[in-house]
């Protein structure tokens, strides 16, 4: 700007100076003193990148001395004034580029040089109050309109926070949480290969992918939080009060919500009690150059190593090594097998059978969950299509899944997919979802649970009793199966009475339309107990252990104990 305004200036006294050069004293003096000025710019402009403020403001203080002797120079003609005008030049830029103690430095400067000119020429004051007044109108608007501009803080394309909305929000929220108010977690998201989207599709396009995302996600983000958009294809977000776990599941509800055509990965870093400002946000850095640097379309958090264990998971998915068990389930008023469980083992060649006590909670927080959710679905779907052609009989198949795999946006249509792959009726597959592993308050999760619903898939809520269950929540998940954990059957005495709590259960099943399965039915008491309070179905080594094929119905069970 300064190379610009010194060769603009040039050019236009020595455009000045060869018109009127017969009325001017000094007239190869002024065009030297312009070329000079032309020269000057020149160089700024092709040479150099970025002036200190300092030197700034010395080359502005500079001009306003060269225009200020050009004008004494010019004598009492009214050339001067024309002359004079150039001292816009300096005005402007020093109200543009200064802080407004600066600006009014030079502006007290420059009207001090001006006046100082004008008065040696003993021109009238009016002279003097006339250009004076509109040099100062021109300065204190340019720099009021530059402060209007650079104070905004808003994004101009997505309306979402900008740069210095989020870094003012930051250093407050920062200031809260070591306050008392922990944790609090930053994430930083940025598209993958963006550059390729600009440059294969156009940048009109790129901005729609950009306003697309900023859309989907300001849908997601939790109230509370901030989402912004420093620049380019960053986005930024706060979420006060959260972990980074919790940071990373929302991180993953809002990349799976992008385009299709695009993916993006997030880096995810927890406030720690000695994290400045500037340590939080290179420690998200990290955690996307990570997840950038493992290939992208991935999450990452600073600190965890998640990925560990992944990658034998998927090698051991790769090499077939795991197994789907079967675990019969019974309609105790038929005394018939009409279901089963799938309950996934790990094979491993080094350590023998694994239950999935042992990897599922680790395939969760490395994220192998989904793979290993969408073989299991395949493979007990399709074991159970074949069983029910080979012996054309109904069966069920109940399938789990975790909560992280209902917060992905298109699980009901891979549930979909798979059930249009392998041939089997809807309304022979459950989905059980645990209540503590997923979060019945989230939106996503009960609008999946619908979803599946619609398709005429049965959800059951698994290990019922164990989590917060409360009467209002259980009305808030569109559930049609209830499964009671084990511990209220194992409570069952060998020699009295149901327990309490087990009749309560059961009326409230009922009430609310509920099909019960009790689970971990040990003995014949038990499930003679269950049989007689109505509870119509049950699951339990005394029917059978889980077994890697469908047990059969060669045996009836009566359980009924009158
Ligand atoms: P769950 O869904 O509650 O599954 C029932 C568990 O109880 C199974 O343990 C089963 O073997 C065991 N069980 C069944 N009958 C009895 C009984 O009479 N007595 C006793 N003591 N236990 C019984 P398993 O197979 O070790 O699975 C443990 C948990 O791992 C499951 O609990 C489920 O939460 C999870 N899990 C298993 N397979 C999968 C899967 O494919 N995906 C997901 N996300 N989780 C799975
Ligand atoms: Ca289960
Ligand atoms: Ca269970």
């Amino acid at each position: 700007m300064t190379g610009t305004a010194y060769f603009a200036g040039g050019t236009l006294a020595l455009v000045g100076v060869t018109l009127v050069r017969n009325d001017l004293p000094h007239p190869i003096l002024m065009a030297l003193i312009s070329l000079g000025c032309m020269i000057i710019g020149a160089f700024l402009y092709l040479r150099v990148r970025l002036l200190t403020i300092r030197a700034y403001s010395i080359l502005v203080a500079a001009g306003t001395v060269i225009i200020a002797s050009s004008v004494y120079l010019v004598g009492p003609s009214n050339q001067a004034v024309n002359v004079a005008t150039l001292l816009m030049f300096p005005m402007v830029g020093a109200f543009f580029s200064f802080s407004w103690a600066t600006a009014l430095c030079h502006m007290v400067f420059i009207e001090f040089c001006a006046a100082t000119a004008f008065i040696a020429q003993g021109r009238p004051d009016s002279d003097v109050l006339i250009l004076q007044g509109a040099m100062l109108g021109v300065g204190l608007a340019v720099g009021w309109l530059t402060r209007a501009a650079a104070a905004s803080k808003k994004d101009s394309l997505t309306g979402l926070a900008n740069r210095r909305w989020f870094d003012e929000r930051l250093r407050d929220l920062i200031g809260d949480a070591k306050a008392g108010d922990p944790p609090m977690s930053i994430v930083f998201m940025d598209f993958d290969r963006f550059k390729q989207i600009n440059d294969t599709i156009g940048h009109a396009e790129g901005d729609r992918v950009l306003m697309a995302a900023a859309d989907a996600w300001t849908k997601i983000v939790p109230p509370g939080c901030l989402l912004a958009r420093p620049g380019g294809d960053e986005f930024a977000m706060i979420l006060p009060g959260y972990s980074a776990n919790r940071a990373a599941e929302i991180a993953d509800v809002m990349r799976e919500s992008i385009l299709h055509e695009t993916t993006c990965s997030a880096g995810v870093a927890e406030l720690r009690l000695d994290d400045s400002k500037a340590m939080l946000m290179a420690r998200a850095d990290v955690a996307l150059y990570e997840a950038k640097s493992r290939g992208g379309n991935l999450t990452c958090q600073h600190g965890v190593v998640n990925t560990e264990g992944a990658e034998a998971i998927h090698a051991g998915l790769a090499a077939g090594e795991f197994e789907v068990y079967y675990q019969p389930i019974i309609d105790l008023r038929f005394g018939l097998v009409t279901g089963d469980e799938a309950l996934i083992r790990w094979n491993d060649p080094t350590r023998g059978l694994v239950p999935p006590n042992d990897f599922i909670p680790l395939a969760e927080a490395n994220g192998a969950i989904h793979a290993l959710g969408a073989w299991i679905l395949r493979e007990a779907c399709r074991g159970t299509a074949e069983y029910i052609k080979a012996t054309g009989v109904p069966r069920r198949i109940s399938v789990n899944a975790s909560g992280h795999e209902l917060k992905r946006l298109d699980y009901a249509q891979r549930v979909a997919d798979v059930l249009a792959e392998t041939g089997l009726d809807p309304s022979s597959l459950v989905i059980e979802v645990t209540e503590s592993t997923f979060d019945a308050d989230h939106p996503n999760v009960i609008a999946m649970l619908a979803e599946l619903r619609e398709q005429g898939i049965d959800i059951a809520i698994d290990d019922f009793g164990t989590g917060y269950s409360s009467l209002s929540r259980l009305h808030n998940i569109p559930a049609n199966v209830l499964k009671i954990d084990r511990s209220f059957v194992s409570a069952i005495p060998e020699d009295g009475a149901e327990v309490p709590v087990l009749r309560s259960i059961v009326a409230l099943a009922e009430a609310l339309g509920l099909r019960i399965i009790a689970e971990g039915v040990e003995t014949v008491h038990q499930a003679q107990v269950l049989a007689d309070l109505g509870c119509s179905h049950a699951q339990g080594y005394h029917f059978g252990r889980p077994n890697p094929v469908q047990q059969a119905n060669t045996k009836s069970w009566h359980v009924h104990a009158a």
